[in-house]
């Protein structure tokens, strides 16, 4: 029997944790029932976030072993990406997956061109193979290529799943379901900090006034705003959250998506956080929310950015690589332009720890 993922991932666990004793001899165990480029290659893996030139070692004596291991050529792969030889690890990483040949690429994923300037050219800045990341999930086309555009730089996912691949992984995601908070404890400490985030907006806005929230989740913000003398309206996508909103905290909240469903009012406070990066067309989205905003109002927005020192000191473990809903990353630069673009411009802005390198950005009118 060969070491499957699941075993890698329990050791990857326990070294983790510290109990490299336990682990060793999971190890041991692992090895004892595996041919010698499997076992190669499946202690390459599991060294790898630990050790990259001793877990690059192993996976090329895997290959020495024998050229054709898949786990070895999959190893190979993920240490030169993180290496940053990114072409490379790709040409490796599709070699590693005999099951996913050039024609069912194509049938699972459509190339996309840059939302923002439509050119298709860009520098690969990370790559990854999902399958190995998202060990349950049932994705049809586990290549996930980031690029950054060669004019404008914003970072995109190269080869975007079709819309039939995403129905398909939504039925058997493999990921945890976001489940509605506790409210007594994780929604009382988000809520605590997003009364901070309030006192922010409000003081760009200058007032207390109307406010959108385009995907708010699980309401933490409204609910914060609202208590904070806002009045308050969302526009929530998911119906579970929105029938959560409504029944557990008594907003108002309308279904429908930015920038289709938006409503016709203007609001002082048009607020959207960590849906940016969820959109294939963020400039259009950008520009449904400006258009909402009352004059002297504001947007509010929030994303991981990539550039930020948290993100950045992450490297090749930041987890945002590995989100299969996301498919456009910002950084300062990048989102100063995409804002000067539907005429924002940045008065305020501020790191959260909703998400790993995550930002919050204040933008109003230029005058
Ligand atoms: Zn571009």
């Amino acid at each position: 029997m060969m070491a499957n993922i699941d075993e890698i991932n329990e050791i990857n666990t326990l070294l983790k944790s510290g109990s490299n004793e336990v682990a060793f001899e999971k190890m041991l165990k692992v090895l004892r029932n595996s041919p010698p480029a499997d076992e190669l290659a499946t202690v390459s893996l599991m060294m790898m976030p630990f050790d990259l030139s001793s877990a690059f070692q192993a996976a090329e004596l895997a290959l020495q072993d024998d050229p054709n291991n898949n786990r070895g050529m999959n190893a190979y792969a993920e240490a030169l990406a993180r290496k940053g030889q990114f072409d490379e690890a790709e040409r490796w990483f599709l070699k590693s997956m005999p099951n996913l040949k050039t024609s069912e690429r194509i049938r699972w994923s459509e190339p996309t061109s840059c939302p923002t300037c439509g050119l298709d050219r860009g520098d690969i800045v990370d790559i990854r193979n999902l399958h190995r990341v998202h060990t349950q999930a049932s994705l049809p086309d586990p290549i996930r290529v980031w690029v950054r555009c060669k004019n404008c730089k914003l970072v995109r996912v190269r080869d975007r799943l079709t819309s039939e691949s995403v129905a398909m992984y939504n039925q058997n995601p493999g990921l945890p379901v976001n489940d509605p908070p506790d409210l007594k404890r994780e929604f009382y400490r988000a809520f605590m900090r997003e009364e901070g985030w309030c006192e922010r907006v409000k003081e760009a806005a200058g007032k207390i006034g109307r406010l959108l929230e385009v995907g708010p989740g699980w309401g933490v913000f409204m609910a914060a705003a609202e208590f904070n003398g806002f009045n308050v309206t969302g526009l929530e996508v998911n119906e579970r959250s929105a029938t959560w909103i409504r029944e557990n905290l008594n907003l108002k909240v309308i279904m429908g998506q930015a920038p289709d469903d938006l409503p016709d009012d203007l609001f002082d406070v048009v607020a959207s956080f960590e849906v940016i990066e969820h959109c294939q067309n963020p400039d259009l989205f950008l520009a449904g929310l400006a258009a909402r905003v009352a004059p002297g109002g504001v947007l509010a927005l929030s994303t991981p950015f990539i550039d930020h020192p948290v993100a950045r000191s992450h490297g090749y473990e930041n987890p945002m690589w590995n989100e299969v809903d996301h498919k456009v990353y910002y950084d300062r630069s990048t989102m100063a332009a995409a804002l000067k673009r539907v005429g924002f411009s940045v008065v305020d802005q501020w790191s959260s720890d909703r998400h790993i390198g995550c930002v919050a950005v204040i933008a109003q009118r230029e005058e």
